[in-house]
């Protein structure tokens, strides 16, 4: 039997619905927010992320799918998405002008992962970058806009760790301070972190080693290192979240794994699902653009993975449920023609039915109805023809009541609103 490829799977049924709910959510709140989406190609050359995400990073050494396409170059299947929206932005031409640029994007990101429960090859991302304002304001703004998804799911558990990993300036002066407590205690770290604190120290702090984090204990902290400007705009983030009241906890250590970060990093974790887990991350990346070729552009953003807040989403609301439409139900071959031309108008008046095409007989429909969660049958016989009514029999309780054809359309709740819209209005 044909397999799906490890580390990719299918999604159906009720954990897609809790991604549609997840997606859902986020691209109201987007809206609401004024941004715009973008999508780019899942392949792109692997220049873009080799010079954005870093030759040393755990993604470019050891997670991307890369590849030779058939013309010989290098290519990859996204990662991430933040270089690939820099890239199209740089290609497109649209920074450069004082304007602000808000988008968002929600696809597909592929990283060669070792398995393991919740990580899979091929997951997901939900994301938002700002490009073209530099202050403390607009990343609040943008962490409103995150807590606004989650809380809209139903998530309350939810803890903000954050950080400044300061600018590439005021950096050198934490990595001497920092090395020289390495070289203290070397020999208590791992192979990795040998390379690392010579390629780019503060990947040291976020090894996932738990010799190497406990070797870290007193290290110096990368804040007490910050340049003015940036400690100032370190002081007014945390202030703008405490007055907004979004919980938030220093951590030191959090750096994340990409090189592109500037000043503020952070990621929200969320305890809904008993252990704490990292459902998302992002930060400050003043650097990005221009070291990918664009006009010197500030930004910041965060992604959040789609895979793990669906998981919890359903783990808080319980699972998403289907809410098939009813069912239209004729009996005999006159009435088939008729429920034709009857569902025909009610589709083109935005009704959601269900036609039955089956043919069977009313003993074979209703219990089959009933396992595919249909709440009302609509029942259209010769009988009911004659008369221009039809007969609704709701399964979960056995009742049955006859409506005027007409009043159908009525009667059928919220006719017009999607599925997922009533989902997110509950
Ligand atoms: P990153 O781009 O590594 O900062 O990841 C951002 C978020 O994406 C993480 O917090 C995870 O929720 C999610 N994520 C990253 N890698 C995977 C993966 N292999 N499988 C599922 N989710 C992932």
């Amino acid at each position: 039997m044909a397999q799906s490829v490890k580390g990719m799977r299918d999604l159906y049924g009720s954990e897609l619905r809790a991604f549609r709910l997840v997606e859902d959510t986020a691209r109201a709140a987007f809206a609401r927010h004024g941004y715009e989406e973008i999508r780019t190609p899942i392949l792109e050359y692997a220049e873009v992320f080799k010079r954005s995400v870093g030759e040393s990073s755990d993604i470019v050494n050891k997670a991307m799918y890369a590849f030779k396409d058939r013309g010989d170059r290098e290519v990859v299947m996204r990662p991430e998405n933040t270089a690939a929206v820099v890239r199209a932005l740089i290609e497109h031409k649209l920074l450069g002008s004082s304007d602000p640029r808000l988008l968002f994007y929600i696809g597909p990101m592929f990283r060669y992962e070792r398995m393991q429960a919740g990580r899979y090859r091929q997951f997901w991302q939900i994301g938002a970058e700002t490009f073209g304002i530099g202050s403390p304001e607009s990343e609040a703004e943008s962490l409103l806009l995150l807590f606004e998804i989650l809380k809209g799911l139903g998530l309350t558990q939810l803890k903000l760790s954050l950080n400044s990993v300061g600018t590439p300036e005021s950096r050198p002066a934490f990595y001497t301070a920092f090395r020289a407590f390495f070289q203290e205690r070397e020999a208590r770290f791992c192979e990795d972190c040998h390379r690392r604190i010579g390629e780019n120290p503060l990947r040291v702090l976020d090894c996932k080693n738990e010799k190497c984090q406990a070797a870290l204990e007193g290290h110096p902290v990368i804040t007490d290192y910050l340049d003015d400007s940036s400690r100032a705009h370190h002081a007014r983030l945390k202030e703008l979240l405490a007055a907004l009241a979004i919980p938030f906890e220093e951590n030191p250590r959090l750096v994340r794994g990409l090189d592109y970060y500037t000043r503020t990093a952070f990621e929200v974790l969320s305890s809904d699902l008993g252990a704490q887990s990292a459902l998302l991350g992002g930060g400050r990346y003043d650097g990005l653009v221009k070291q990918l070729g664009g006009p010197d552009t500030p930004a910041f953003g965060w992604a959040i993975g789609l895979d793990r807040l669906a998981t919890v989403t359903q783990q808080v609301r319980g699972e998403v449920p289907a809410n098939p439409p009813a069912l239209l139900v004729p009996l005999g071959a006159t009435a088939a023609m008729e429920a034709m031309k009857l569902v025909q108008q009610w589709w083109d008046q935005g009704l959601a039915v269900q036609l039955d095409t089956r043919g069977l007989a009313l003993k074979k429909v209703l219990p089959s109805a009933d396992r595919l969660g249909i709440g009302t049958v609509l029942l259209l016989g010769e009988g009911e023809l004659a008369e221009g009514i039809i007969t609704a029999k709701h399964l979960a309780t056995g009742e049955q009541e006859t409506w005027k054809l007409g009043e159908v359309p009525a009667k059928l709740a919220c006719p017009e609103m999607p599925l997922h819209a009533r989902h997110v209005r509950e």
